[in-house]
């Protein structure tokens, strides 16, 4: 008992010393945010890339790479990890009061408040490498003759090669990205996403 105890004022000191930290990045006025997700929010990346966010991710990062990768790139570290944002050389942060996604993007949005989100296909899902247009017939090979048919704008990825397009959820995850924003006030960088 207690054990259980001394850790239970362990993680309240962690989250008190957390919430004096996160005051400082609040403040300022970030307008293209850019990210390092731990290896605990590979989910929350891709969610992220999706909207057209830079967010660094891999489930190999060790804790002193998310550190460095974070301050040599100005990337935000987002992490659920009390032990690991309160280290010393943790600068900008976020830390996520929920293991929903969809709560953590509204706290991320909210606490940078964001009320415009990039763009919807820029960013490669799986490497978050900015995507670059591809013509029909590139792609007609690599894609299914439906998709073919169906569609007409097609992006790919320079690193991995897959090929993006808008597809037929697209409409449904704008609208639960919209419901996030802050107020509900949308908008999109680059023109209209759908
Ligand atoms: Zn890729």
């Amino acid at each position: 008992m207690g054990n259980s105890a001394t850790r239970r004022r362990a993680a309240a000191q962690r989250h008190e010393q957390i919430r004096a930290k996160t005051s400082g990045l609040v403040r300022q006025e970030i307008i293209h945010p850019c990210f390092i997700a731990d290896v605990m929010l590979g989910r929350l990346a891709k969610w992220l890339r999706i909207a057209g966010f830079d967010v660094l991710y891999s489930n190999r990062f060790s804790d002193d790479e998310l550190i460095s990768l974070s301050n040599r790139d100005g990337r935000i570290l987002l992490s659920r990890d009390t032990r690991l944002l309160v280290r010393k050389p943790v600068r900008d942060f976020i830390f996520l009061e929920s293991q929903n996604v969809q709560d953590q993007i509204r706290q991320i949005l909210g606490a940078l408040n964001l009320t415009v989100l990039p763009s919807l296909l820029t960013r490669c899902l799986s490497c978050n490498e900015t995507l670059v247009s591809a013509s029909r017939e590139m792609v007609r090979k690599s894609i299914p003759v439906f998709v073919y048919e169906t569609q007409r704008q097609f992006k790919s990825c320079p690193k991995c090669g897959r090929i993006f397009w808008a597809g037929t959820h697209r409409s449904s995850v704008i609208r639960t990205l919209e419901k996030l924003l802050p107020e509900n006030k949308v908008d999109w960088h680059g023109g209209q996403p759908a």
